[in-house]
């Protein structure tokens, strides 16, 4: 059985279901798996035939991160129920673009966007876990734009789970915004915060901080502060890996990152043992993680709005998890670093640690006038239209990437038509919304707006009575 420790030293270690429902640790850290299984011990994994579907090979990877807090029978159903409504049967299909470079659809979720295939997940998780125990939790979560939908889609039936989504006012999408906004469900606020994504992470974090709020409100995060995320992230580089290396060759990857959820599980495949060859971090404007893979230095500046807002971030939050594994897991190191990042806003991150991070990593940047071009040229030659996020993975990775032999797979980790003003500013063509979405313009919006101030959150929290 896997225990799970904070990345900073200072909280108890806990069993798989402890660590989901606590999210953020005591200390501040981000809890881990205190092991890390390979992919050689998993006989289980080793027997699936070469066209097992995706809900076989996810519950053959995910077992033994929950093992001990979960029957096995009930977690094998809730993962294939997680992926039922998926609208490919591949779960996570894969696109040729040429050249032996492809893209992982992670799309084909209920709010078209990646965290769906981790959080239709967690979202039973949680539900399961809080009905054994008889007890609620208030998910507090803050959203760049397409983690709020896709939880407000994986909790809104939850019994055991009211929520509060805080999204930073005017800085996400229309359709973002109204995939959040027209869900009318008694157990969902939304709140429009005056300020950015990275203000909204800070309130969140803030009211993790506080035991008496804690307490209160028994708070519950499915941000990817939640290891139970990274984990359902792990699956789909290991699908991809059977399908393009089914030999066990390598491959590489190229993530659209912001918070560093996505391309951390990528990390954690290769420990697991996928034979990765590259992993390459493709930011944009808000460039802190390539900037510190150039320097090796943290350094925090304001965040630019950019056509690609999910990755509108300058403190990835799972960076951490990166930083506490390549100091050999020393959880004060960690946090005397963070703490003098956050009083800072710029620390040199010890050579020994940059050094092992670098091994792993590449990244590159993209800017909003390159994205476009790169939104047509995709289009120009293989009549895809992509969304501008994928746009900062494709372009990336072109550039990059150090060798055409091995294939290379760039995350598709949103769909055009959630940011069809960039789309037809670059292509001339308007993305269409999917028919099961094509009334979200016309629908009624529930939120409240409310000033950066953590009262103002709290009010929320209680607005759901007793
Ligand atoms: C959330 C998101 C990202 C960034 O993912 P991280 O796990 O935060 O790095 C990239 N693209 C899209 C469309 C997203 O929604």
């Amino acid at each position: 059985m896997i225990s799970y420790v904070s990345t900073r030293g200072g909280a108890p270690e806990l069993a798989f279901g402890d660590a989901l429902l606590t999210g953020l640790a005591t200390d501040g850290g981000l809890y881990c798996p205190a092991e890390v299984p390979t992919f050689d011990t998993m006989a289980e994994l080793a027997a699936l035939p070469a066209d097992a579907p995706y809900d076989e090979v996810a519950f053959a990877v995910m077992w033994p991160f929950v093992e001990g807090s979960i029957e096995r029978d009930v977690f094998r159903a809730m993962v294939t129920d997680a992926y039922a409504g998926f609208r490919d049967p591949a779960v996570c299909p894969l696109v040729d673009l040429g050249d032996d470079q492809h893209l992982l659809d992670l799309t084909k979720g209920p709010t078209l966007a990646f965290k769906d295939i981790a959080l239709q997940l967690v979202g039973r998780l949680f539900d399961d876990e809080l009905g054994r125990r008889d007890a609620q939790v208030t998910v507090l979560a803050a959203t760049s734009g397409d983690t709020g939908s896709a939880a407000i889609e994986a909790l809104k039936g939850c019994r055991n789970v009211r929520a509060v989504v805080l999204h930073p006012r005017g800085r996400v999408s229309d359709v973002q915004r109204r995939q959040m906004t027209t869900v009318d469900a008694a157990n969902i606020r939304n709140v429009a915060i005056e300020g950015t994504f990275d203000d909204c992470q800070d309130l969140v974090k803030a009211a993790f901080n506080d035991e008496a709020l804690r307490h209160e409100f028994g708070l519950g995060a499915v941000n990817s502060i939640n290891w139970a995320r990274v984990m359902a992230q792990i699956v789909y580089y290991v699908t991809a890996a059977r399908t393009l290396a089914p030999d066990g060759g390598p491959l590489s990857f190229t993530v659209p990152t912001g918070n560093f959820g996505n391309i951390l599980a990528g990390w954690y495949a290769k420990r697991m043992g996928l034979p990765v060859d590259q992993l390459i971090v493709a930011s944009n404007r808000n460039d802190v993680l390539t900037r510190y893979f150039d320097t090796g230095a943290l350094s925090a500046e304001p965040v630019v709005p950019s056509f690609s807002p999910s990755m509108d971030i300058q403190v990835s939050s799972n960076f951490e998890r990166l930083l506490w594994e390549s100091s050999g897991r020393d959880g004060h190191a960690v946090a005397r670093l963070l703490s003098a990042f956050r009083s800072t806003g710029n620390v040199v991150v010890p050579e020994a640690w940059t050094a092992s991070i670098r091994a792993d990593f590449d990244a590159g940047m993209l800017d909003d006038a390159g994205t476009l071009a790169e939104i047509r040229r995709v289009d120009e030659r293989v009549g895809r239209l992509i969304d501008p996020h994928t746009a900062v993975g494709t372009e990336v990775a072109r550039r990059l990437r150090r060798n055409p032999a091995v294939p290379m797979v760039v995350l598709e980790t949103a769909d055009p038509a959630k940011f069809p003003d960039a789309v037809e500013k670059a292509t001339g063509r308007r993305p269409s919304l999917p028919p099961f979405l094509s009334e979200l313009m016309e629908r009624t919006e529930h939120y409240v707006e409310a000033p950066n101030d953590l009262g103002a959150v709290v009010e929320q929290m209680r607005s759901f009575g007793p």
